[in-house]
């Protein structure tokens, strides 16, 4: 195909060049031209130019809507006289007259903007219609009723878009005509018919606008070109924008056409047609056509289309013709297109071509069989894939159709995406114990805790009402690969009735309900599921190994257990990010273990203390101590077992474990449950010395101990360690034991210990002393050496801030974006997203939720400025981050500009972050290209 050179010059009264005109085999614009002349404008200009059959016409600017609104919705001086200039031309490229009764010029007046927007903006069909240029195409056609018919559809969908008359009232004027005369079908109405017809709607136009309907072809068109720029700001075409993050300022091309007619009989017809099948990707033409029908008919589903295989059987040669031309353009584009044609009198033009939308499968098999088939390289098929395509391709997805037929209750946030289905349960033991019966359940909570993990592993999905996308329900649900609705505002969740209810609708325990975790929606009842299989997806595993070549970024894994980190690892994840150690406490016999060691570890570290410094010890602080020793040792096995496990599922590569960070309180029961039942029992007259009441008793003063008016800046991380250094110890030892041993076994561990929450470089440096020590006595014990890094989490902007400071003493920094977003914003991770955040984000306050996107002008500084400190003092320091934002692929694009060595993401977000990061190496190759 040929793409024109510059653009001929046109003359023009505007003062700036508004106009582009198509027709004849010629084009003033071309493909290149999407900012000014929109996809439609632009695709009909290159259309033209490579000869295919297009009406002329001609596309006025974006940049005219723009300067419309920008001088107060009046058009700009002298492009109304370059319209009708640029209709003269159509005029003589046609050998038809605007207006002209004779041999009347009809058009269409369509919107298309630089991205498309289907459906959300408009466009007026048989522009040029009056009752004058109506006989003339009666006459022409020699078709009494296709001219009526063609006339009140004129002034239908004018009145409704142009004039702004209530559609409705065009519609039961039909369907009274269609009564009146005892007739079902649309089709059964003859001329005379519709001829009343259109007298009834122009007397519905003078009533509804005050107004008779135009005339005058001039008019009409300056009216239809007004509506269709404001069309730009209707409320359905923000909405999308909006949602599809479009710019508002772009402005809508408007293109008037020629009219074809699809409608002149049977050798006439319309269709739209993908060059590939958009629903797998199959290199078939996929679409559906009528015959003797507008183009309007294919859509509103008036008439059932045929498939457009069928073309071939009835229209061999046109169908051909059709065929060679999708071919042509989907090779000129090199992308699978998305076509609409009209036949008129056995002639084929072509009204449109973009490239389609499809589904994650067929944008997956599109790239990859394009590839094969030498029209596109590796590198621009990684382009054509977005990162929440891969992502959907590795979850369970609801039946398409089935969706559509349910009944959706409410909506909240996409914190982890997929299809669950199960009996609705309300607490976490009940869940656990459902779901080792064989039971499907979705955990419902208010929000959830660490104590529900049980039930969050169990459960097929999990729905809460309150918390966003770094809540412990999104944060967990993600790393375990569980769909995950959370933050659903609307629902009213009462745990005593177990009830779930939206406006006093709803679901109650046992019930089926069905999250989409991909889209955040919650259905009553048990949709159908399609399942997937990563093993299965030939074509995805070939572009994530294009996207391995492509990209600089290493992706690692956040796992805490062996199953997750073998999961991640057939992902393609290359270590382990973050093992965050403390979920590692939560499960089933550790929880009472953990617990017994909390309760006493105040007194003993007290008790350790002065021992050490040769005090001998009263018997109560001698048994306290035993008591902590003991219940640190059981810890101690069992996480070397586990650590023994996860170093052997990433035997060769590097594991980060990170040393206990949350603040212990997360680890006893809920203080207000433990007033009540301490309560309970007191008003019940319970014995004082009852076991059960002196153990609640007992709990309660511990939980009251540790409580602090904000945990998330309280005693936790490194600074939990410093106060109570058997945590570290013990951690430490479990650790390199572990990796002893698995050495021992012929494996090849690589521990990489890393300090949470280090805002002060003698934390760090305290805490390494520590470490180091013990670290001494378990090679000394062992008799061997053992390898092992030591680093830090950047996520306090002082430790970011003084990054040159804690370089010194930490061989690897991993940015923990997450409480760096918390701290650098001031937002409560529990809270915020829960309340106001999600309303500055839909009020435009933030761009993004920064929990989810990171915020780079913020948080990002932090981030650049302790890469650039941290390298500083230490060239080789190695750079990861482990914070959410690891799988997001925008922050993604930022880690690899800043320069990160790694990315770490929950497995199942690693195929994402793989091809997120070749794209943002081939964009960042690109700019530097530029
Ligand atoms: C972080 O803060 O980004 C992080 C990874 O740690 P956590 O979410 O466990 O606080
Ligand atoms: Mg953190």
């Amino acid at each position: 195909m040929t793409v024109s050179t510059a653009p001929p010059d046109r003359a023009h009264q505007a003062a700036k060049r508004y106009i582009y005109a198509f027709g004849g085999g010629r084009a003033e614009g071309d493909a290149t031209m999407r900012d000014l002349l929109g996809g439609k404008g632009a695709g009909l200009a290159e259309m033209t130019n490579a000869g295919l059959p297009v009406p002329p016409g001609f596309t006025i600017t974006t940049e005219a809507c723009n300067d419309y609104f920008g001088a107060g919705e009046k058009l700009p001086d002298g492009l109304w006289e370059d319209v009708l200039e640029a209709v003269r031309h159509v005029e003589q490229e046609t050998g038809k007259g605007f207006g002209e009764s004779a041999n009347p010029l009809l058009v269409s007046v369509r919107s298309g903007a630089k991205f498309s927007m289907p459906g959300m903006m408009d466009t007026v069909l048989n522009l040029g219609l009056n009752e004058q240029t109506l006989h003339g195409l009666i006459e022409l056609t020699g078709n009494e009723r296709f001219g009526w018919d063609a006339y009140r559809r004129f002034i239908q969908m004018f009145g409704r878009i142009v004039i702004g008359v209530d559609g409705h009232r065009f519609d039961s004027a039909w369907e009274k005509a269609k009564e009146a005369r005892g007739v079902t079908a649309d089709t059964d109405l003859d001329a005379a018919a519709l001829r009343e017809v259109a007298a009834t709607f122009r007397q519905i136009v003078r009533e509804d606008a005050g107004r008779e309907f135009p005339e005058d072809p001039s008019e009409q068109l300056d009216l239809a070109i007004k509506a269709v720029f404001a069309s730009w700001f209707g409320k359905r075409a923000r909405d999308y924008r909006d949602f599809n993050k479009i710019a508002h300022d772009l402005g809508t091309a408007v293109n008037v056409v020629t009219m074809v007619f699809g409608n002149m009989g049977d050798d006439s017809g319309t269709g739209v047609a993908f060059t590939r099948d958009p629903n797998t990707g199959e290199k078939v033409l996929f679409g559906e056509y009528l015959t003797n029908a507008q183009g309007e008919d294919v859509v509103a589903g008036i008439r059932t289309p045929l498939h457009i295989s069928d073309m071939q059987q009835r229209m061999p040669e046109l169908y051909r013709q059709f065929e060679e031309i999708a071919g042509r353009l989907e090779r000129h584009y090199r992308d699978m297109q998305d076509l609409e044609f009209t036949i008129e009198r056995g002639k084929l033009y072509m009204l449109q071509t973009r490239s389609g939308k499809r589904t994650a499968t067929a944008a997956v098999r599109i790239a990859a069989d394009m590839v094969d088939e030498g029209i596109i390289t590796e590198r621009e098929a990684l382009a054509r894939i977005e990162p929440a395509h891969v992502d959907q391709l590795l979850r369970d997805q609801f039946d398409p159709s089935a969706k559509v037929q349910a009944q959706r209750l409410t909506a909240g946030l996409n914190a982890s995406p997929g299809a669950a289905v199960g009996r609705a349960v309300f607490n976490a033991d009940k869940a656990f114990e459902m779901a080792q019966q064989g039971e499907k359940v979705i955990l419902v909570r208010i929000e959830t805790s660490p104590d529900d993990f049980h039930g969050m592993a169990a459960a097929q999905g999990v729905l809460t009402a309150r918390g966003g996308a770094t809540s412990h329900a999104a944060v967990v649900a993600r790393q375990i690969g569980k769909p995950c609705v959370a933050g659903c505002a609307s629902l009213v969740i009462d745990y005593a009735t177990k009830t779930g209810r939206v406006n006093g609708l709803g679901f109650s325990e046992g019930e089926w309900i069905s999250l989409d975790g991909t889209t955040g929606e919650v259905f009553v009842g048990a949709l159908p599921t399609v399942e997937v299989r990563y093993e299965e997806q030939q074509e995805l595993q070939k572009v994530l190994e294009w996207a391995d070549r492509a990209r600089r970024l290493q992706v690692w894994t956040n796992a805490d257990k062996p199953e997750e980190a073998a999961l991640a690892r057939r992902y393609g994840a290359q270590g382990i990010g973050l093992c965050r150690t403390e979920h590692m406490f939560r499960e089933g016999e550790r929880l009472d273990i953990v617990r017994d060691a909390i309760l006493v570890a105040f007194q003993a570290t007290r008790a350790k203390a002065r021992r050490d410094g040769g005090e001998s010890l009263a018997a109560d602080d001698e048994a306290v101590v035993a008591r902590f020793d003991e219940a640190l040792a059981k810890l101690e096995r069992l996480q070397e077992d586990d650590f023994e496990g996860i170093f052997e599922a990433m035997d060769g590569l590097p594991v980060v474990v990170r040393l206990i960070d949350p603040p212990l309180h997360e680890f006893l029961p809920n203080h207000a449950e433990l007033i009540a039942e301490v309560t309970r029992m007191e008003a019940t007259g319970v014995a004082k010395d009852d076991p059960k009441f002196m153990e609640a008793r007992e709990m309660l003063r511990a939980v009251e101990a540790l409580r602090e008016q904000n945990p998330m800046l309280g005693l936790r991380g490194c600074r939990l360690g410093l106060m109570i250094p058997d945590f570290v110890k013990l951690q430490t030892r479990a650790i390199l034991n572990a990796a002893i041993k698995r050495r021992r076994a012929g494996g090849d561990p690589h521990a990489e210990i890393m300090i949470p929450l280090v805002g002060h470089v003698n934390e760090l440096k305290a805490t390494r002393d520590l470490l180091d020590a013990e670290a001494k006595r378990v090679e000394e014990a062992a008799g061997v050496e053992v390898d092992y890094k030591f680093g830090t989490m950047i996520e306090v902007p002082r430790g970011a801030l003084t990054a040159d400071e804690v370089a010194k003493h930490a061989e690897f920094f991993s940015f923990g974006t997450n409480d760096l977003t918390q701290m650098a914003f001031g937002f409560s991770r529990d809270d915020a997203e829960g309340g106001f955040l999600l309303d500055y984000v839909e009020r435009g306050i933030l761009p993004d939720n920064p929990f989810q996107t990171l915020d780079t002008d913020g948080v990002g500084q932090l981030v650049r400025t302790a890469v650039e400190k941290g390298r500083a003092t230490r060239p080789d320091i190695k750079l990861g981050i482990c914070g959410e934002h690891g799988g997001d692929p925008a922050s993604i694009a930022f880690f690899d500009e800043v320069g990160l060595d790694y990315v770490s993401c929950s497995p199942f977000r690693v195929p994402v972050a793989r091809l997120a990061a070749a794209q943002a190496a081939l964009t960042g190759a690109a700019e530097r290209d530029k």
